[in-house]
């Protein structure tokens, strides 16, 4: 730990934290050569604290120190041993947990006791999941010729670069720490600029669970700058993402124009909850609510875009704006606040452009619409209705607590509504009836779809997107392939009857 790695830090309630500030390199806190950026708390927008960012060198040592513990120490460990290195941690995690979700609503604004039981729980859970499948990790026997063994074999890639977003900070590079490390890589990770502060205390936790040095190193720093050199970087074999659409898309060409490392991206989305007339049409108010506004809108699967069939269009709305009415959003640590502010100046001020668009391409407000109080970033929950697909409220992904309603009369047409999108993260339908459960899940194309609930995550289900939303998968044994390389192997057994011979022309 450098001399000035530590600084003291004040949450929105007045109480002190303290928080790591420099690179994490090699087991060591270490300054960075690029300049220093300003973390913004977006609950008063005040100052918390000035973080040093990776510039090129600092990116090479990070993958220097990556690669050498992957050569010379991750690769070499026993299965089981990366396993316990991901158990102890998590405990650590555990023991730790209320500075965690102090430092990720520091970091993002949200409401405490969501930091502490959704983001922190389930960081926790996850490096607990990939913990045990550390030395599960296996490949297959194929007896397809009577006179070779054939075999398949995973094995780690090598070393990953990770680079996160700001709406998860914790829960975004545990789902990617989690998977790489029990499958035996090294990685990189870096973090969003908009939220560097909680996965610098698991890296010191990372140090007291006794990780080797180098196997884990974060960085942090401007996305076009360290991120952009991360992506192109050639030590690196994977490079796995998570953010929007446009910085996807970027990250892909630099993976292809250097060394063509493996990629995989979970990207932006704008996802359909459809409400059937034979619905609970309770439940489906109160889960429609959560997956529009849960984390303000700021989540990549937010269900913004509400579809409801005609003839339970009053009833549904009444039951869903009471739901609404009772979405508060406000300071973190008080009572009953589910939302926090949004993240930062730019997108708070992006949130109220969509609102003027809505109102401008003449969709009907209902609901909020306004910035709440006068310090924060904080918009109230907004809900509009009589929209139209061709609305921009409608089509793009607003990242805000946003929500647009429209009718449909068929299910036929809810299913094309849903799909009349470029994107293809999430969905939701809610109904009674099996069959319609099964036909419109079977028929979103969409890499998760939820049936009478929405935003449900578990470490053990894959989690990824189609289409402009993205490839390959997050959480559950998926993942696991996604950090392994698959190599068959096949042996001649010369003690065997000789194979007969093939014709010339033949492989
Ligand atoms: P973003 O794309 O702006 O940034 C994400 C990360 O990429 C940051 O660390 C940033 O520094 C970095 N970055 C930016 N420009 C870069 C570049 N040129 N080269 C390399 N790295 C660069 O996204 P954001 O605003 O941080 O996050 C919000 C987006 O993330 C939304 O679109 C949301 O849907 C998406 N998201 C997707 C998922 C998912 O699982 N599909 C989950 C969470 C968030």
């Amino acid at each position: 730990m450098t001399q000035n790695d530590i600084q003291s830090a004040k949450l929105s309630n007045g109480e002190p934290l303290q928080v790591h500030t420099h690179l994490f390199i090699n087991n060591t806190f270490v300054p960075g050569h690029g300049p220093l950026f300003e973390n913004i708390n977006p609950v008063n927008e005040q100052v918390i604290c000035k973080v040093q960012s990776a510039n090129e060198q600092d990116v090479d040592a990070a993958v220097e120190a990556a690669t050498k513990a992957f050569k010379k120490v991750w690769r070499k460990e026993a299965a089981a041993q990366r396993g316990r290195y991901l158990y102890k941690l998590a405990d650590l995690m555990e023991r730790d947990k209320i500075e965690l979700a102090k430092l990720e609503v520091l970091d993002s604004g949200k409401p405490f006791m969501v930091a502490r039981d959704a983001d922190v729980a389930d960081s926790i859970a996850c490096f607990r999941y990939f913990a045990g499948w550390a030395d599960k990790i296996q490949g297959d026997i194929i007896n397809s010729t009577y006179d070779k063994t054939c075999c398949t074999v995973l094995s780690p890639l090598g070393v990953v670069g990770a680079i996160c977003p700001w709406n998860y900070t914790i829960m975004m590079p545990t789902w990617k720490l989690a998977p790489a490390l029990a499958a035996g890589n090294t990685v990189v990770l870096k973090t969003s600029e908009v939220t560097p502060l909680a996965m610098l205390k698991v890296a010191a936790l990372m140090v007291e669970a006794g990780f080797p040095a180098g196997v884990v190193n974060i960085i942090t720093g401007e996305g076009h700058v360290t991120g952009s050199y991360l992506s192109s970087h050639p030590g690196i074999q994977k490079l796995a993402f998570t953010g929007s659409t446009h910085t996807g898309r970027h990250i892909m060409e630099k993976a292809v124009k250097s060394n063509i490392k493996k990629v995989q991206l979970q990207l932006s989305g704008k996802s359909s909850q459809i409400v059937c007339a034979d619905a609970d049409l309770q439940n489906a108010a109160v889960q429609v609510c959560v997956g529009a506004f849960i984390n303000n809108g700021q989540s990549c699967c937010a269900g913004s875009r509400i579809l409801v069939q005609e003839e339970v269009l009053d009833e549904f709305m009444a039951l869903f704006m009471h739901q609404v009415s009772m979405v508060y959003a406000g300071d973190p640590f008080e009572d009953n606040v589910a939302l926090g502010p949004l993240i930062n100046k730019a997108q708070f001020e992006k949130v109220l452009r969509y609102i003027e668009s809505g109102v401008e391409e003449g969709a009907t407000l209902v609901q909020g619409g306004q910035r709440q109080g006068d310090t924060g970033y904080f918009i109230e929950p907004t809900v509009f209705c009589n929209c139209t697909l061709n609305m921009r409220i409608m089509r793009e992904e607003i990242f805000g607590p946003v929500a647009g309603i429209m009718s449909f009369k068929t299910l036929d047409e809810a299913i094309e509504m849903a799909n009349d999108t470029d994107y293809g993260l999430a969905g939701g339908v809610y109904t009674t009836n099996l069959e319609t459960a099964i036909n419109v899940s079977e028929s979103l194309e969409a890499g998760t779809v939820w049936v009478n609930c929405y935003e449900v995550f578990d470490q053990s289900t894959p989690f990824g997107g189609f289409k402009h939303s993205g490839f390959g998968k997050d959480l559950g044994l998926e993942s696991l392939r996604e950090y392994s390389n698959l190599k068959t192997v096949k042996i001649q057994r010369t003690s065997w009857a000789k194979a007969p011979a093939l014709p010339k022309n033949k492989l």
